[in-house]
């Protein structure tokens, strides 16, 4: 018998929620914007990580602000292959072997000659970043919720283009409480059709009945957040006995207000009930705190014995869509990382 603690490091695990811009680098931030000439708020610059709440409209819309700032640094070729050859260095140094990233080609596609073009370079930069690092990259192209559902229904129609080519599913992003979930379903029933995972976020910023909504009319099979199912045992059942995933992102939750301290989310609460759990970073570059650190945060936060942690990254590698084979052997390394002495 042994007891706690096992390096988290070494712990294979699927990295199932980290978006695009979010995963980049702070030094890299400052980098390339002092390249193009782009002027940061102090908040990106000396004071990072920034202060975030997004308990209201105008909390949300600074957090935004912030993130279309980040955006606008990556301007060439160059800048987009160095983001995803970062991120992947950094999620292999974590113990991550399959890395799902989320992006929405729209907000890339005036610099990058459309989304066409800017969607084949983040495919073939994610494979060589991938191969390069040793761990499997995929693609999840996400609508974002403020525009209208016909640009979702565009972005859908280019992901089933690249399904089975690198991307494997289609998400829904920004602000919940703002556009109708509803009114998405065209497009994830194109993205469906083509066999790609639906994944929007959901029960963050609103909370069950955004689920509910996200289940039945965008037939969701993983949420982004989705921790506020925790406010409706009715709904949590239904989530553990369809196999729903959720992609719990724990310091995403405080910086951003849905909790006030890292205790209260209710992390403990939804693995006890049997939900699957991914712990994901969301936008590390926003929020300071990468994948490991949401592992460290349930061990350190949440009592989460190794056996339990080693639960919480089985339960990553089996929410992903890496290939069986492939998942076969995380499972087989999980095993014996648990079973080495700590
Ligand atoms: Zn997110």
């Amino acid at each position: 018998m042994t007891v706690a603690s096992r390096d988290l490091r070494l712990l294979p695990k699927a990295h199932l929620h980290l978006h695009f811009t979010g995963s980049m680098r702070h030094g890299t931030l400052v980098e390339l914007a002092d390249v193009h000439g782009v002027r940061l708020p102090d908040s990106l610059r000396d004071h990072w990580p920034p202060e975030l709440s997004a308990a209201d409209e105008k909390g949300w819309f600074r957090f935004q602000r912030l993130y279309d700032l980040a955006r606008s640094v990556l301007r060439t070729e160059a800048d987009v292959r160095r983001l995803l050859h970062e991120a992947a260095e950094d999620d292999a140094a974590e113990g991550s072997r399959w890395l799902e990233i989320q992006v929405d080609p729209s907000g890339y596609a005036n610099l990058f000659g459309g989304i066409t073009a800017f969607t084949d370079l983040v495919l073939d930069a994610a494979r060589t970043a991938g191969d390069r690092a040793g761990i499997g990259i995929a693609v999840v192209v996400a609508a974002n919720r403020t525009r209208h559902p016909l640009d979702a229904r565009t972005l859908a129609r280019l992901a089933t283009q690249y399904a089975g080519q690198g991307v494997v599913g289609f998400g829904l992003s920004n602000d919940e409480r703002r556009g109708v979930t509803e009114e998405f379903g065209p497009a994830f029933r194109i993205a469906h059709r083509a066999g790609l995972l639906a994944a929007p976020h959901g029960g963050e910023l609103r909370g069950p009945d955004n689920i509910r909504a996200c289940l039945d009319t965008l037939g969701a099979t993983r949420l982004g957040h989705g921790v506020r199912v925790a406010e409706d045992p009715t709904l949590l059942r239904r989530i553990v006995d369809d196999d729903v995933t959720l992609e719990v992102c724990p310091a995403s939750n405080v910086a951003l207000g849905v909790y006030r301290a890292l205790e209260d989310v209710p992390l403990r609460m939804l693995v006890d009930a049997g939900a699957r759990i991914a712990l994901g970073a969301d936008d590390p570059l926003l929020f300071g705190s990468r994948l490991l650190d949401q592992y460290q945060i349930a061990r350190d936060v949440h009592g989460f014995s190794d056996t339990e942690l080693a639960a919480l990254a089985r339960s990553s590698i089996e929410g992903s869509t890496a290939p069986a084979d492939v998942r076969k052997q995380f499972l087989e390394d999980l095993d014996g990382w648990l079973s080495d002495s700590a």
